[in-house]
């Protein structure tokens, strides 16, 4: 077991404290390390602590203070898959304590490793693949090229760092409400809250058909086109 502490990234001294209290109280329940790292999200895609996570065995704890969904899709971004890594959101919590309680961990003993230095912010989108239907629009609608496919003709976030900061137009545009920003608080489902899902509404379907030239086509893309075609008869009468 391997118990992950994700550092907050504003200058909070509460938040640190619990981190801090956090880290000492795991140190005290797990067998193995516990490590403190950098604010998940701004961890560069070519950073090696990436290559650290993967290659630890056996199942993880990772605390930070995303929502769930938003960290476990940064994570498996970075091949950490989500069997065995259990996510917790330390906002959650009331106290470090309870935080620990809410862990699947064993009893045993480990010692603290800190590799929280700063690095620089980033600002991108995450991509929930439980719900991407493949699409593409998002990487039509995107100016900025941070689309792409993979190899296997999958949508990736190929240039994260384009991304314009402070800006979530894509999630919004997504008809499957697969695209998160988990930094963007201000509106909980485009951050990845749970029960909440980002939906297209008239404005942003309109900005995707002003932009592309191309019509927006929802979820149910079949059943669209059928009241499409029957308002056409209509008028037709
Ligand atoms: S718009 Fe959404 S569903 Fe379509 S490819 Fe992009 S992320 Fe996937
Ligand atoms: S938020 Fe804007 S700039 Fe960033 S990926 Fe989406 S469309 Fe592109």
């Amino acid at each position: 077991m391997t118990f992950i502490i994700a550092r907050t990234d504003e200058e909070d001294p509460a938040r640190t404290e619990f981190e801090d209290r956090l880290a000492e109280l795991a140190a005290g329940r797990v067998e193995a390390d516990v490590l403190i790292v950098p604010h998940i999200y701004h961890v560069a895609h070519n950073d090696p602590l990436w290559q650290n996570l993967c290659s630890i065995d056996g199942p993880m704890v990772v605390a930070t203070w995303l929502y769930p969904r938003g960290a476990e899709w940064v994570l498996r971004s970075h091949g950490i898959g989500s069997a065995g890594v259990q996510t917790l959101n330390m906002a959650d919590f009331g106290s470090p304590e309870e935080c620990l309680d809410a862990c699947e961990i064993g009893p045993g003993s480990g010692s603290v490793r800190d590799l929280s230095d700063r690095i620089e912010p980033r600002w991108y989108p995450v991509i929930d693949y439980s719900r991407c239907a493949n699409c593409g629009q998002c990487r039509q609608f995107c100016l900025f090229d941070v689309y792409g496919e993979d190899e296997a003709g999958a949508i990736r976030a190929v240039a994260p760092d384009n991304c314009k900061d402070g800006c979530p137009a894509c999630a919004r545009v997504c008809p499957h409400g697969a695209i998160m920003f988990p930094l963007y608080l201000r509106d909980p489902a485009v951050a990845g809250a749970p029960g909440v899902i980002a939906e297209p509404d008239e404005a942003a379907k309109r900005l995707f058909e002003e932009r592309t030239k191309t019509k927006h086509v929802g979820p149910n893309a079949a059943l669209d086109d059928l009241i499409d075609d029957l308002e056409q008869l209509m008028e037709g009468n």
